[in-house]
């Protein structure tokens, strides 16, 4: 038997991981993959799967028919012990079980980040997996159908409150606009009622981490699309059927979407290894200090960047899906097969749409809106196809038709009677 090569967690970056490990290893290698999921999940596209432009099953495709070769655990890694080299997990069933490594690629992502304001974590909705995507999509589409029923909280349904302005909170909003003005056509009773879309953020801007350009474009967007932009401003409270703004202004509500930004995933924290803001921190050969035999990548390692002297990767897709391909190479390299390299990485741009024909890009740092800075259609995988995704640019794949969002239906992902 080979050397055994453990890939905990199957995203962006440790799917690359997997699939260079497989190929470059061969037989040579016990490549294992472990994941929570059986598939790997395209979150960039969640809006889209919130608005019912995109099918779920589009944006997750199969572990198992995409790693041929590979031994694949589904389960959640509870510990990792550094020391004797053991990686030990909880399958769905509550089965415990554990396996040893010689080389480990940490590849675990982030997960969403919570602020200690009163109510948020019992009335906000998280935006992380498509059980939340559909969740909220029918959230949404039965408040619009209650509102439609009746008088009294008709405003309060017909209002939605994003908080964070990232690419996440963006999307949201931009999109989740055009989806209830298309779902409102369907009532008469709802003809003069205003859908009102909220996005606040603390930030001077939207989309404060990518360029102002980009931001003018998204804010532009927004505002056209009517929805209510509220920068240096944010939730103070959250209740049921209100959130009170940090300006103190309550703002009548049924629907609370947080897309504060995200934080590596606990587990880094708990390996007794050194972090960065939570994130591991690793050489430029995505190695941890001292422990030549782990690699960690993607949103949860503090990759330096050296296009950018003294800071470290930004937690994109784009990033993760490189610094897998390059784990890969630098385990295999250091299995005696090739020579390892340096993680360096001008960033290729970003898009982010904002539904219907509008999007904000920058291309090669070159910005972008409107048609012509839509997402290309080179990265979607099609359902249980084994390409890679590539990041920086996915939109569905060209031909799918995409679903009428303003058709929309619940698919009984809500709970029963929540209102
Ligand atoms: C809604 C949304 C929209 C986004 N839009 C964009 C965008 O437009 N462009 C862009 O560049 N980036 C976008 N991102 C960010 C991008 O998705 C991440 O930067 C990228 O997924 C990071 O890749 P990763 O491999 O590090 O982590 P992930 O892709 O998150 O993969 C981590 C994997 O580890 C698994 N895992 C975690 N913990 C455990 C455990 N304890 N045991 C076993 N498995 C575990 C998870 O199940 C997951 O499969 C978006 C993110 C979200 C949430």
């Amino acid at each position: 038997m080979g050397p055994r090569i453990v890939v905990v967690g199957a995203g962006f970056a440790g799917l690359t991981a997997a699939r260079g490990l497989l190929r470059r290893m061969g037989d040579a290698a016990e490549v294992t993959v472990i994941d929570t999921k059986d598939h790997f999940l395209y979150l960039p596209l969640l809006p889209e799967v919130t608005t019912g432009v995109v099918e779920p099953r589009h944006i997750a495709v199969s572990l198992a028919r995409t790693l041929p070769g590979a031994k694949l655990v589904v389960a959640e890694v509870e510990r990792i012990d550094v020391d004797s080299r053991t990686v030990h997990w909880t399958d769905a069933d509550g089965g415990g079980g554990e396996t040893p490594y010689d080389r480990l690629v940490l590849t675990v992502g982030s997960v969403n980040r919570l602020l200690p304001i009163p109510g948020v974590c019992d009335h906000a909705h998280g935006y992380r997996g498509i059980a939340e995507a559909l969740y909220l999509r029918d959230h949404i589409v039965r408040q619009v159908e209650l509102a439609a029923a009746e008088r009294a909280d008709r405003a309060a349904r017909c209002t939605f409150v994003v908080v964070g302005a990232g690419y996440t909170g963006t999307e949201v909003a931009a999109q989740g606009a055009r989806f209830t003005a298309q779902l409102a056509k369907a009532f008469p009773a709802l003809r003069d009622q205003p859908m009102r879309w909220m996005l606040l953020d603390t930030a001077p801007r939207v989309l404060p981490e990518l360029h102002p350009r980009l931001s003018r474009t998204a804010d532009r967007v927004l505002r056209e699309r009517g929805v209510d932009v509220r920068t240096g401003e944010s939730v103070a409270e959250a209740h049921s059927e209100s959130v009170r703004l940090t300006g103190g202004e309550d703002v009548p509500m049924r629907t609370l979407v947080w897309c504060v930004g995200v934080r590596p995933d606990p587990l880094v924290d708990d390996l007794g290894l050194k972090t960065d803001r939570g994130r591991l921190v690793v050489d430029p050969y995505l190695a941890v200090p001292d422990h030549p035999e782990i690699l960690a990548c993607g949103d949860a390692a503090a990759v330096p960047d050296l296009t950018r002297p003294g800071q470290v990767t930004a937690m994109t897709a784009q990033h993760a899906t490189r610094q897998g391909a390059l784990a890969a190479r630098n385990v295999a390299a250091a299995l005696g097969r090739g020579t390892r390299r340096r993680y360096k990485h001008h960033d290729l741009g970003f898009v982010v749409e904002l539904g219907g024909l509008d999007a904000a890009a920058s291309p090669l740092g070159v910005p972008l809106s409107g048609l012509a800075a839509t997402r290309g259609d080179e990265g979607l995988p099609p359902a249980g196809d084994a390409r890679q995704p590539r990041a920086g640019v996915h939109r569905l794949a060209a031909g799918r038709p995409p679903a009428d969002p303003g058709r929309a239906a619940r698919v009984g992902a809500g709970r029963a009677g929540a209102a």
